[in-house]
C-alpha cells in the first residue's frame, strides 16, 4: 500500500477500550529486562511479556535455537509425521511431570484446555462410564476461547458470553469473592464440604483448577493443604484431576511442576505460556498411562483422540522450548527464583503500609497487590490499567493490570537489583495515584 497520508494502525488490541488510547507505543527491540520503545525509553517488563517471559528479551542461546530449527525446517505438521524436536522435548516434558506419560501438543494455553476437556470427556466415553458433568473452580481462569471460557469463571471477564457457554458449575474456591474475609479453616471446611458433596454423586468427568495459585483471578495463592485435599477427594470419587500449569508451572511460583510441591495427583495437566522462554506461541497436555491407554484400539472402535491443529507441535517452538529448559539447568534458575523471590517478598509490608493498598498476595515470583476502595477517588473515569500503566511507564515499567488488582510477573530470571528498581517503580505508581 502506498499512500502519503500517514497510516494509523489497525491492530484491535486485547481485553482494551480502544477509545480509552490516542496511541500505543510501539516497541521496537529487547534488551535483556528491558522493552526499547520507538522513542528510546526502556520500560522494565513488570509484566514478563504477558507471563511468559523467563530470560528476558533477545537472549541469545534462544534466538540461536530459534534460527538453527528455522533453516532446518520451520514446521513439520505432526499427522503422519514427526520431529526430533517434537520427540525431545516430549521426554523432557514428562520428565518434569510425574505421573504423566504422553504429551499432546497446540499452539496456545487456551488450545491446551479445549485438549484437556475433550481428552477427560472422551476417555469417559471410550470407556463406557457415564460421567458426563465437567465441573471447575470459582474465580478460575483457564483461556478465552468457548470451552476454556466455560470453564473460567471471572464474571468482568465473561459475563457477556454467559449464555453461549457450555454450563459448567463452578465449586467454591479459596479465590471465591464470598470467601473473602473468612479465616482460613473455615474457608477451607466450605471448600472441601462442597467439592465432596458435588462429586460424591459420582457423574463427574473431570475437575479442572489452576495449579498453586488463581492468577488471573488476581494471583490468589491457595493454602496449604488445599490442592491436595481437593485431589483426594477427586481420587475418592474417580473423578479425573485436571492441572492447569500454565501460569503457574515452570518456575513461577517456584517449581516446574506446581502439582509435586502441592501433592496432588492429576490424570491431566497443561502447560504453557513460559513453556517456550516467551518466545514462540505453544501449549501441551499432558495425560497419564491410564488416560492414554483407554484410547487404544481398533480404527473401527473410534477410540482415537479426535483433535488436531494445524501448527500442533511446531519445531522451532519445540526448539526453543528445549533450549529454555536446558537454560533452566545450566543456570540453576529454580534456586535463582527462590532467592529473588525473598526480595520480592520483602516489599509485602512496603506495599500493604499505602492507603489506597488492601492486601498484597506473593508466591515465587508473582505478586497481586489490591488497590482497595481509597483508590477510587484517583483513579480517572478511565480504566484502572490505562491510568496505572501511563504513571508506571513515567517510572520506567511496564505493568498491566487485572481489574484493581496490580499484578508483578516478571522474567523469572530478573536480577535483585531488577526486583527492587520494579517494586520501587511500583511503589512510586501506587503514591502518585495517591497523590491524584
Ligand atoms: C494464560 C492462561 C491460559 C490461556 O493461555 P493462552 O495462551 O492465553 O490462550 C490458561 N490458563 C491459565 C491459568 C492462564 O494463565
Amino acid at each position: 500500500m502506498t499512500t502519503n497520508t500517514p497510516v494509523t494502525s489497525p491492530i484491535w488490541h486485547p481485553n482494551t477500550q480502544m477509545r480509552e488510547w490516542s496511541k500505543f507505543d510501539k516497541i521496537i527491540a529487547g534488551k535483556g529486562m528491558y522493552l526499547v520503545c520507538k522513542d528510546g525509553t526502556q520500560l522494565f517488563d513488570a509484566v514478563g511479556s504477558m507471563w511468559c517471559n523467563v530470560w528476558g528479551h533477545s537472549r541469545n542461546e534462544l534466538v540461536q535455537a530459534m534460527t538453527i530449527q528455522a533453516r532446518k525446517i520451520a514446521h513439520v505438521p505432526l499427522f503422519n509425521l514427526e520431529h526430533e524436536p517434537g520427540v525431545k522435548l516430549g521426554q523432557m516434558l514428562v520428565k518434569i511431570a510425574p505421573r504423566m506419560h504422553r504429551v499432546f501438543y497446540s499452539d496456545n494455553g487456551s488450545s491446551a484446555i479445549e485438549v484437556a476437556a475433550k481428552i477427560a470427556i472422551q476417555y469417559w466415553s471410550n470407556v463406557r462410564v457415564k460421567k458426563k458433568h465437567l465441573i471447575s473452580l470459582d474465580n478460575g481462569y483457564h483461556g478465552d476461547t468457548f470451552g476454556a471460557m466455560s470453564l473460567s469463571h471471572i464474571p468482568e471477564f465473561f459475563s457477556r458470553f454467559k449464555n453461549h457457554t457450555i454450563k459448567i458449575e463452578k465449586l467454591i474456591s479459596p479465590g471465591s469473592k464470598s470467601m473473602a474475609n473468612k479465616d482460613e479453616d473455615t474457608l477451607l471446611q466450605h471448600c472441601y464440604n462442597a467439592t465432596e458433596k458435588r462429586l460424591a454423586k459420582g457423574d463427574v468427568a473431570a475437575l479442572f483448577m489452576e495449579s498453586g495459585a488463581q492468577m488471573a483471578g488476581g494471583v490468589h495463592i491457595y493454602p496449604k493443604g488445599y490442592q491436595a485435599h481437593i485431589s483426594k477427594i477427586c481420587k475418592k470419587y474417580d473423578t479425573l484431576l485436571v492441572l492447569d500449569e500454565i501460569a503457574t508451572g515452570f518456575g513461577r511460583l517456584g517449581h516446574m511442576a506446581q502439582y509435586v510441591p502441592q501433592e496432588s495427583r492429576p490424570d491431566i495437566v497443561t502447560f504453557g505460556k513460559m513453556l517456550t522462554g516467551g518466545y514462540m506461541t505453544m501449549g501441551a497436555t499432558l495425560a497419564t498411562r491410564r488416560i492414554y491407554d483407554a484410547f487404544g484400539g481398533k480404527f473401527s472402535e473410534s477410540r482415537h483422540l479426535f483433535h488436531g491443529h494445524t501448527y500442533t507441535g511446531n519445531p522451532i517452538a519445540a526448539s526453543v522450548a528445549i533450549e529454555n529448559m536446558r537454560l533452566y539447568k545450566k543456570y540453576s534458575l529454580l534456586a535463582h527464583v527462590g532467592k529473588i523471590s525473598k526480595t520480592l517478598g520483602k516489599y509485602v509490608p512496603e506495599f500493604e503500609s499505602r492507603d489506597i493498598v488492601d492486601h498484597v498476595r506473593h508466591m515465587g515470583l508473582a505478586m497481586g497487590i489490591d488497590l482497595g476502595k481509597k483508590s477510587r477517588t484517583h483513579l480517572s473515569d478511565k480504566s484502572p490499567n490505562y491510568t496505572i500503566f501511563q504513571i508506571a511507564k513515567k517510572h520506567g515499567i511496564y505493568l498491566r493490570t487485572l481489574g484493581n488488582t496490580i499484578a508483578l510477573v516478571p522474567p523469572l530470571y530478573a536480577s535483585n537489583t531488577d526486583i527492587r528498581k520494579m517494586c520501587n517503580a511500583t511503589l512510586a505508581t501506587i503514591d502518585e495515584l495517591a497523590m491524584r
